[in-house]
């Protein structure tokens, strides 16, 4: 007998555990709105710099530290270079963020419904969860903070704008909550750039003032990166030295990432007027959905969370398989609280007229 056939090797509280598991990856000419990438191309800058990566990029290692896109990030922010780390996208840096400053057996506090890798990385870092729902409107519940000093929690990781819903809290409550919480306040901000600036939400000087707030900070949304995996994180460097130096793998982040990502940052024009689109495109299809009888919730996101109209022969979960079967990709989650909502990121203006028109095909059919 051949040894170890039949045997498990992983360890014992991975076994019963379910991984996260991203939006399916369509063909390129499908219509993708499942999982909250930038309908729009990267910035030519950036391109162009693809196009010039010299051999010798790529025969070396990279900066270990990263310390030219951190430099683009610092100048961003008006920060010192040692408040800014670069991670393998924004998912390196809620596990660097758990690995940490979480000790296995001690809770991180989370809102729900939440971002799946959360709960992900609390399992195979075997610290519990400390979960607190949502009210019905979103909004965060005043108990929330107390809960999680409570529970004893190490780190609290608030999504904001929030995901799935969109919606954003507002800064005082987050503040709040910075104030309040015992431990590191981790605030998941990937989708920060598609807020209405009107709105004035800058959590920078926010995280000089709080030594306990970390700002979770990607490329792949508002600088359309997701394929090169880039992400920083932003805090006061008693947070941000021990991930830096001592956490994260040698070589995080490679050097066409780099690269192009300090490029990308430069050339923050030119994302800025992509944000401009995508918020145009969110408001129009935010009516369009609602002309269509569908409860649209107020995101500040490149996404919508959106409930079927009552009168629709299919339920959610049909519809986006329905969707699918005319190649267009939007997702919904199999949660409870979820149920009877599709979250559709935001497209182009042609992927949006697609959609609508085929949810006005397949929402009144019956009716
Ligand atoms: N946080 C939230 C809420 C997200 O939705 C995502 C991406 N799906 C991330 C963090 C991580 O994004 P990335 O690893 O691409 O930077």
């Amino acid at each position: 007998m051949t040894a170890g056939r039949g045997r498990r090797y992983e360890r014992m509280h991975l076994s019963d555990m379910k991984g996260y598991t991203p939006g399916t990856q369509p063909g390129a000419a499908s219509i993708k709105l499942n999982t909250n990438e930038n309908p729009f191309p990267p910035s030519p800058k950036v391109m162009a710099a693809l196009a010039n990566v010299s051999a010798r990029a790529l025969q070396r290692y990279p900066d270990p530290i990263a310390s030219g896109f951190r430099e683009a990030a610092a100048n961003l922010h008006h920060v010192p270079l040692d408040q800014i780390i670069a991670t393998n996208g924004g998912d390196e840096l809620l596990r660097l963020a758990l690995t940490t400053y979480v000790d296995p057996g001690r809770a991180i506090g989370v809102v729900t419904p939440g971002y799946g890798v959360y709960s992900v990385l609390s399992h195979i870092h075997q610290a519990p969860l400390s979960p607190v729902p949502l009210q019905e409107d979103w909004t965060l519940p005043s108990s929330a903070t107390d809960q999680w000093n409570d529970d004893g929690a190490q780190l609290v990781i608030l999504t904001n704008p929030h995901a799935p819903s969109g919606t954003l809290f507002p800064f005082d409550v987050v503040e709040r909550v910075a104030a309040n919480f015992s431990g590191v306040l981790l605030i998941d901000e990937a989708y920060v750039d598609f807020v209405e600036p009107a709105l004035r939400y800058d959590t920078t000087a926010l995280a000089s003032r709080y030594p306990n707030i970390l700002l979770l900070r990607t490329l792949s949304k508002g600088y359309s990166l997701a394929g090169i995996r880039l992400a920083y994180g932003l805090g006061c460097s008693k947070l941000i030295a021990p991930m830096l130096e001592k956490t994260k793998d040698s070589y995080n982040i490679d050097a066409i990432a780099q690269q192009l990502g300090r490029v990308a940052l430069e050339d923050r024009a030119y994302a800025c007027l992509c944000w401009q689109q995508v918020l145009q495109e969110r408001r129009r299809l935010t009516s369009g959905l609602e002309e269509l009888g569908f409860k649209v919730e107020r995101s500040q996101a490149n996404f919508v969370l959106a409930s079927p109209p009552r009168h629709s022969p299919s339920n959610a979960r049909e519809l986006k398989d329905k969707l699918q079967d005319r190649d267009i990709y939007t997702r919904w989650f199999d949660e409870q609280e979820l149920h009877d909502r599709l979250r559709i990121s935001i497209g182009t203006s042609d992927e949006n007229i697609a959609l609508l028109t085929a949810l006005r095909d397949l929402t009144c059919a019956a009716s």
